[in-house]
């Protein structure tokens, strides 16, 4: 069980379900949310603004180096 954080409407996942980063919508308000948290489930609405699903918190990211490991 998780509450949209949106609405406060009790959704009907467990832990079990999802996972972290997964998105979902609320039955009630239909608001998109993300998984952000396991045991307990935390959601937190995701916003349509922007379409990047990096790292929010690097403001200063013109020196990252794109090595490209393949992880199996
Ligand atoms: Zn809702």
């Amino acid at each position: 069980m998780a509450i949209c954080p949106e609405c406060e409407f009790e959704i009907d996942i467990d832990e079990f379900d999802v996972d972290k980063g997964d998105t979902l919508e609320c039955d009630n308000c239909g608001a998109r949310l993300e998984v952000v948290n396991l045991s307990p489930v935390h959601l937190d609405v995701v916003t349509d603004d922007e379409d990047d699903d990096e790292d929010e918190d690097t403001d200063e990211d013109k020196d990252e180096d794109e090595d490209e490991e393949d992880e199996d």
